[in-house]
């Protein structure tokens, strides 16, 4: 199937409040114009630089997401415009998106990306340690930048009972941020579901689905 019959069947079995992601990385400009063309407005990439490049070539109403680990020296590059960063995962980094919004004028909202896999390689926060940089008096300080979710990838399993518990940890770890009161935090997105898994994401609370390869087929890294 084409792009467009990808999207078009993804969306139309989409609920309402499930907010659809396409994951356009390591992809041609050419194959994002044609799920623009049939009304995709919202890209994840996970290179900074890629980003800035088809930024820099596609049309000004797309909203772009960071959804790959981010490195502090490279924030600059994007705080111009990106909307949404979901791999936040320490208080430094925190602190750099926070200096080059300001320096833009912007507010930048921004996922902090919990550990839910058992894999080592998957970056993220427990539980704790999310709920310490909230509530640390450094975060307090932070005016241009806001937290507005979670984002969290399960383990690479079969084993949906697992991948299961996995999602739920992180509608958990949703629920805590709501109990906390802070300016800059307003929680609405639970980041969580790929190609292989998003209808079991939906059923755990997703709110947000981040998917790549059933929309523009498998990538080719090499
Ligand atoms: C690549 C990627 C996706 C999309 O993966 P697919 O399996 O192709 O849907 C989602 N989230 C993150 C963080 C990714 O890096």
């Amino acid at each position: 199937m084409s792009i467009s019959e990808n999207l078009k069947k993804i969306k139309s079995a989409l609920p309402k409040h499930v907010t659809l992601v396409a994951v356009s990385k390591t992809k041609p400009v050419a194959d994002l114009m044609e799920a623009y063309q049939a009304g995709q407005r919202i890209f994840g990439e996970n290179k900074i630089q890629e980003m800035v490049e088809k930024h820099e070539t596609m049309p000004k109403d797309i909203e772009w997401h960071m959804i790959g680990h981010v490195q502090r020296n490279k924030v600059k590059y994007m705080a111009p415009f990106v909307s949404l960063i979901h791999g936040v995962d320490n208080l430094k980094l925190l602190k750099e998106i926070n200096k080059e919004a300001k320096k833009n004028n912007r507010i930048i909202d921004c996922l902090l990306q919990i550990k839910i896999a058992t894999e080592d390689s998957k970056f993220g926060l427990t539980n704790t340690e999310a709920l310490e940089i909230i509530q640390s008096e450094v975060f307090s300080e932070l005016k241009n930048i806001r937290i507005t979710g979670v984002m969290g990838m399960a383990t690479f399993t079969e084993n949906s009972e697992q991948v299961t518990q996995e999602f739920k940890a992180l509608k958990a770890s949703f629920e805590q941020l709501l109990k906390v009161p802070a300016f800059n935090l307003n929680p609405q997105i639970i980041s969580m579901g790929m190609s292989g898994d998003y209808d079991l994401a939906i059923t755990c609370g997703s709110t947000m689905i981040r998917v790549g390869s059933s929309i523009f087929g498998s990538r080719n890294y090499s």
